[in-house]
């Protein structure tokens, strides 16, 4: 089974090509993050632009690198949403034009999932499994019973982690995206902020943000408003430091109370070193039997590889779509009933 799957739902352009769904052939991914950083974000416009300019440059360098030829392929993989509509559309439009040339089929592939396969490069999922899902725009707790099934059990209730990272860094003098900086800065300091933590002992799976960082900007605000210099890096490690407790607490409390088999740490913010360190000591305190994937750092981002690898797991559920596939911006998983739970 040969997978040629694309991923354009954000600010990265890429095609990969997969095998089985477990082994990356080619991992193909033009980042347009230069030419957003000066905006302080992506611009959908330009994120757009810039994916019509890549995609057929990542497609020949996809099959090039994978020593694939188009008659080789089993299907094709797209990511049809969540995103930016402007950019699903360039992958989707892409994905169709290549299968109906080719006379390929479709699997749709929800953004999402995609994350969540990123694990499936270190070893296989087994189930019921949970996914911790942290990126730019998600901050989810998604609870999986069987295969290829998908509930949200707790979800960010204004704003993602990522983005959290994101607009304090902004207020740092950082570019955009800034939660590598900040996760660095943050390991030469520590937290003598105490900001808040949210929602940490409420008895749900639920996050908030946005408290977190309004008393971030307005801890700095008014220290350069009586000329105060504050430290940094202490300024850095206070807030991944609440970021990291919240996320982290309601984790632990989602894998007390499923019956689980494993625990998925995936999606951008995955990538934080605080997040990957406090949750792997604290799982091998409190939960030692729990088998701990997190996504590999390299796949942690926007990429097509894990599109295939989620891809193929639909493929093998059946799920194809037509040529009326459209991108859908604010795409959900589906709902799974309470019979299977
Ligand atoms: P979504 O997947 O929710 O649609 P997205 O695709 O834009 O959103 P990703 O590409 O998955 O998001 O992740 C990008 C985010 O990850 C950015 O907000 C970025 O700052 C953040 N990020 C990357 N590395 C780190 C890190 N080491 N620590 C914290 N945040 C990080
Ligand atoms: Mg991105
Ligand atoms: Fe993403």
């Amino acid at each position: 089974n040969l997978i040629l799957a694309f991923e354009s739902s954000c600010d990265e352009t890429s095609v990969a090509v997969i095998e089985d769904g477990e082994k990356i052939l080619s991992n193909v991914v033009a980042t347009q993050i230069n030419s957003h950083k000066r905006f302080g974000g992506v611009v959908p416009e330009v994120a757009s632009r810039h994916h019509i300019e890549q995609i057929t440059i990542c497609i020949d360098e996809a099959l090039e690198k994978a020593q694939v030829k188009t008659s080789d392929l089993t299907a094709v993989a797209v990511t049809y949403g969540p995103g930016l509509v402007g950019a699903l559309l360039v992958g989707v439009a892409a994905a169709k034009a290549f299968a109906y040339a080719n006379e390929l089929p479709i699997v749709p592939v929800n953004h999402m999932a995609g994350h969540i396969y990123a694990a499936r490069f270190v070893k296989p999922i087994v189930f019921p499994s949970m996914a911790l899902l942290v990126s730019g725009g998600h901050t989810e707790l998604v609870y999986m019973p069987y295969e290829n099934e998908f509930q949200i059990i707790g979800e960010t209730r204004d704003d993602a982690a990522g983005e959290a990272y994101d607009k304090i860094g902004r207020v740092l003098g950082m570019t955009y995206p800034a939660g590598k900086p900040i996760d660095e800065l943050a390991h030469q300091g520590k937290d003598t902020f105490h900001f808040p933590r949210a929602m940490v002992h409420e008895d749900n799976f639920d996050f908030s943000f946005s408290g977190l960082k309004s008393a971030f900007i307005n801890t700095v605000h008014h220290a350069d408003q009586i000329n105060e210099t504050l430290n940094r890096a202490d300024l850095a490690a206070s807030f991944q430091q609440s970021v990291v407790d919240v996320i982290v607490k309601k984790t632990l409390l989602a894998c007390e109370k499923f019956q689980i088999k494993q625990l998925i740490l995936a999606g951008g913010v995955a990538a934080n070193q605080g997040l990957r360190e406090t949750l792997s000591e604290q799982l091998s305190v409190k939960e030692p039997d729990l088998d701990f994937v997190k996504a590999p750092l390299k796949y942690c981002g926007d990429n097509a590889a894990m599109i295939g690898a989620a891809g193929y797991v639909a493929m093998k559920h059946n799920v194809f779509a037509d040529a009326s596939l459209n991108a859908e911006p604010s795409l959900e998983f589906d709902w799974v009933p309470d019979a299977v739970k």
